[in-house]
């Protein structure tokens, strides 16, 4: 029973991406950072689906679609209990845990105006993780914490940017 339970909420993909064990209540979070939502795939997407190990977790399951490392990377932020298969003909053909780096570097945007990163200096930004759950980061240069709902990732900036560009053109 439980099985059968287990497969109707979760429906299997024949080629694309899952993302499991996420943190209850952030996949929609996760989907919008990582850009992941502006794909034109079938996404299922499960929010407080039951988990034996987490109580309750969230899932995405996305067709045709293979992450980069960025947003692997990002999702780590997100969610660092994530897991991401890789699935091919129905069969999960490889199975990666997310892992949040002590230092995160490039990925997020310090939005200090006076920090350093933000200069005209060529300098990438620098965040130590102070702690991961919740979230705390600390940029390196001018000691701004942030915590996770704080967070900007710099490749959605350069999408913005873009996007203001286009607008104005
Ligand atoms: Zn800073």
């Amino acid at each position: 029973m439980e099985m059968l339970e287990e497969k109707l909420k979760i429906d299997k993909i024949s080629k694309g991406t899952v993302i499991d064990h996420i943190d209850a209540g952030y996949a929609l979070t996760i989907l919008s950072l990582t850009g992941i939502d502006e794909s034109k795939n079938l996404m299922t997407i499960g929010v407080n689906v039951s988990s034996k190990k987490y109580q309750t977790k969230d899932i995405i399951k996305i067709e045709n679609v293979f992450l980069n490392e960025t947003q692997m990377q990002q999702i780590s932020i997100l969610s660092p209990n994530a897991t991401i298969s890789l699935i091919e003909n129905y069969k999960v053909i490889e199975k990666k845990k997310v892992e949040l780096p002590k230092i995160i570097k490039k990925l997020i945007l310090c939005v200090n105006e006076t920090c350093i990163s933000n200069s005209n200096e060529p300098i990438d930004t620098e965040f130590l993780v102070l702690d991961e759950k919740p979230l705390k980061i600390q940029c390196v240069y001018c000691e701004r914490i942030y915590n996770l709902e704080a967070i900007v990732f710099t490749s959605k900036e350069k999408k913005e940017k873009k996007i203001i560009q286009r607008i104005q053109l």
